[in-house]
């Protein structure tokens, strides 16, 4: 049995995929503690872990001001809680992840729920935009990002570039499948394991009336984030009422059901769904594209269409374009009659299902979170692998 710490941030996108985990971990009999704030602490209780909370002000719509302040709140509670933990296990979104497990002394391993980043996949990013390349490549303007974001004195000193794309402890879980990452013959297979998506250990039931639903069911998400999009949901009600299929749609919490004006019949409007049950009964999904609503899709064979809106979704709709297992559409050009016929487009070539088939079938032979789980006690139990105490 091991004393393992789970660090993460209070957001959706990156609790979700660690549930699992957290369930298996504690069914295997380890003492598990998760450091999270207490919103997402009642969701994750129950799984059996103890829960320890810190402050943070993150929001609906997240800033990033509120993201580097909850960074430094988790950083200084972690000094004070984890001295005598086996290992901590931290979330990617939690920058300093690396820092603190040599700063303690001890093990990390890092939960990768998007692409894992290394200069390449920075590039990647990037692309196109000079600006942040010049930041990427220079000293000084590495420094001034760092002053700009990190208010923290301590943590502002150590370079936050390095922290994200390059500082990677000995052993590196990645939700999603080896083909799926960008530039994946980079990423040594000991130290970047593919798990493929983790969905299990979520609610399964909902009470969506799927029994009244006619024709194929698209399903319509832009996330827990990039919800403050009255004009898209208005247009994607505009592009399918009247239409033989049934639409539902999360809208999020920024926005009123009722500010979207009159609700066809054949919509189901809701601020937040299950959507690992919708997915399981969905034929087309018109999504964002953040990684765990691409995996999720994956994970369930449904097609998508990706309207991108920020961070990491352009490389993960992009990536789902290549593979064939949908289209995207620029999200300055959503209109009623794109995506319609998108939308007809994907619903009815065979080419998007068949791909997505055979994604399902690599997805889920991934190993999951027992995959996870078995790696973790193996790299726990290896002693010698310990990191030593960095001189400070
Ligand atoms: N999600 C959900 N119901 C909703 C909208 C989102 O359960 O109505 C979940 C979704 O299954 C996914 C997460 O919230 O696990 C969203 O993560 P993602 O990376 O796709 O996007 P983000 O919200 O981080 O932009």
């Amino acid at each position: 049995m091991a004393k393992i710490l789970m660090i993460n941030m209070p957001l959706h996108g990156h609790v979700n995929p660690t549930i699992a985990l957290t369930k298996t971990l504690v069914e295997r009999d380890h003492e598990v503690t998760y450091l999270i704030n207490d919103e997402f602490g009642k969701k994750i209780a129950p799984l059996g872990a103890s829960i320890i909370t810190y402050e943070s002000t993150i929001g609906t719509k997240v800033k990033f001001s509120d993201l580097f302040a909850t960074m430094s709140n988790i950083y200084y509670k972690a000094l004070e809680i984890a001295g005598d933990f086996d290992c901590i296990i931290y979330e990617m979104g939690f920058f300093y992840g690396a820092k603190l497990g040599e700063e303690l002394g001890i093990k990390t391993v890092c939960l990768n729920t998007t692409f894992v980043l290394n200069e390449s996949v920075g590039d990647d990013y990037l692309h196109g935009n000079r600006f942040l390349r010049n930041i990427r490549n220079s000293k000084a303007f590495r420094k001034a990002l760092s002053n700009l974001l990190v208010k923290d004195k301590s943590l502002r000193r150590t370079d936050l570039i390095y922290e994200v794309l390059d500082h990677k402890p000995d052993l590196n879980i990645v939700y999603t499948s080896r083909e799926f990452q960008l530039h994946n013959e980079q990423f040594d297979e000991k130290q970047f394991v593919f798990i493929g998506p983790s969905v299990g250990g979520r609610q399964q039931e909902s009470d969506i009336p799927f029994d009244q639903m006619n024709g194929k069911i698209v399903y319509i998400s832009l996330g827990t984030i990039s919800t403050n999009a009255l004009n898209f949901f208005k247009t994607c009600i505009d592009a399918f009422a009247d239409t033989d299929v049934s639409v539902i749609m999360s809208i999020g919490k920024q926005i009123n059901a009722e500010d979207l004006g009159t609700i066809p019949d054949n919509f189901y409007v809701y601020p937040f769904v299950n959507q690992v049950a919708v997915l399981e009964q969905s034929d087309l999904f018109i999504t964002h594209c953040g990684m765990n609503s691409a995996n999720e899709a994956m994970y369930y064979g449904v097609p998508i269409i990706g309207i991108p809106q920020r961070a990491d979704q352009p490389l993960v709709a992009n990536r789902m374009n290549e593979l064939g297992l949908g289209e995207v559409i620029n999200k300055k050009e959503v209109t009623e009659f794109n995506l319609r016929k998108m939308a007809t487009k994907v619903l009815n070539d065979s080419f998007y299902q068949a791909n997505m088939t055979k994604i399902r079938q690599e997805i889920q032979s991934a190993g999951g979170s027992g995959k996870a789980a078995d790696e973790i006690e193996q790299y726990i139990s290896d002693r010698c692998q310990y990191p030593t105490k960095l001189a400070s």
